[in-house]
């Protein structure tokens, strides 16, 4: 279905953004890979991506957080796969504490990292998708670019601006064949979960038992956690040409929590 596609998917060593990269070799792209890790898993993974899939892997490490790191991997990208065409801005952190302790490091670093390094990937990558007149864009968004949570000012302040970001950009490249969205997840059961679990104890004084069901859980009617294939496969769809008319939305895959 993507063949001949390039994905760039950020934050793609673990997690949500793993399964993503995953799917879109599987349904035929060529994907760069970035993010941090234990190198020789990192490169046993890329190339399992090829041999499986039989399209061609790319990686860089590139901090996310350093405007010209980001330049970098968008050149790697265009000179070694000809540019993205479907660019998933994924990397993402947390960092849970009440607003008066809250670490003016965190505050900044979850900025950097969860709204301006889309600025950066997605103004490097715009002009080369509306010149091949097609161009797929999604941010991995949260509930938290729809409702807040106590001691996620951060997050909630950057995934809020993703969704700003997301229907700029979606207006912005209407035209020429680009789509922009938001997948907004409730809680999925990856390493950056397992943080918060522990802050989150840590923040309210009780165990990490109590967090899951009593603080993620509670929030999410269904009372399961979203699992990353889940969001993989609604970025397939949004590459797809089923999905070429959803375009700025912010969509919703939290088993009912921002319903209530
Ligand atoms: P994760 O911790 O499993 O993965 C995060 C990825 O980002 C890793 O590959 C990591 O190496 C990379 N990364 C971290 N700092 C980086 C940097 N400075 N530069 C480049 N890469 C960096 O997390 P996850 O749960 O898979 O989260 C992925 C995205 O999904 C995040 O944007 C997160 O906010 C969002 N999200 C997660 C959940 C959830 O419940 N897990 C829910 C809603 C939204």
């Amino acid at each position: 279905m993507l063949n001949g596609k390039t994905a760039l998917v950020t934050g793609s060593t673990s997690g949500i953004g793993k399964a993503i990269a995953t799917r879109m070799a599987k349904d035929g792209a060529n994907v760069v890979i970035n993010g941090f890790g234990d190198e020789a898993e990192i490169e046993a993974y890329r190339k399992s991506l090829e041999d499986d899939f039989g399209v061609r892997a790319g990686y860089s490490g590139a901090d996310l957080t350093d405007p010209a790191a980001i330049e970098g991997l968008i050149g790697y990208a265009a000179g070694e796969f000809g540019g993205v065409d479907i660019l998933v801005n994924n990397a993402g952190v947390q960092h849970v504490a009440p607003i008066d302790e809250f670490p003016v490091e965190k505050w900044n670093l979850i900025i950097a990292l969860n709204l301006t390094a889309a600025f950066h990937t997605i103004r490097l990558s715009l002009a080369g998708m509306r010149e091949k007149g097609w161009g797929r864009i999604i941010n991995t968004a949260s509930a938290h670019a729809l409702v807040a949570s106590p001691y996620k000012a951060a997050y909630v302040s950057a995934k809020h601006g993703i969704a700003g970001l997301t229907k700029t950009i979606a207006l912005e490249g209407a035209e020429q064949g680009v789509r922009c969205n938001a997948i907004c997840p409730g809680y999925v059961h990856t390493p950056l979960v397992d943080g918060q679990i522990k802050d989150t104890a840590r923040a309210r004084g009780i165990s990490e038992e109590e967090v899951k069901r009593d603080v993620l859980l509670a929030a999410q009617p269904t009372k399961e956690f979203v699992t990353s294939d889940q969001i993989a496969a609604m970025a397939s769809f949004l590459c797809s040409e089923d999905g070429a008319s959803i375009n700025g939305a912010m969509l919703q895959m939290d088993g009912g929590w921002v319903a209530q």
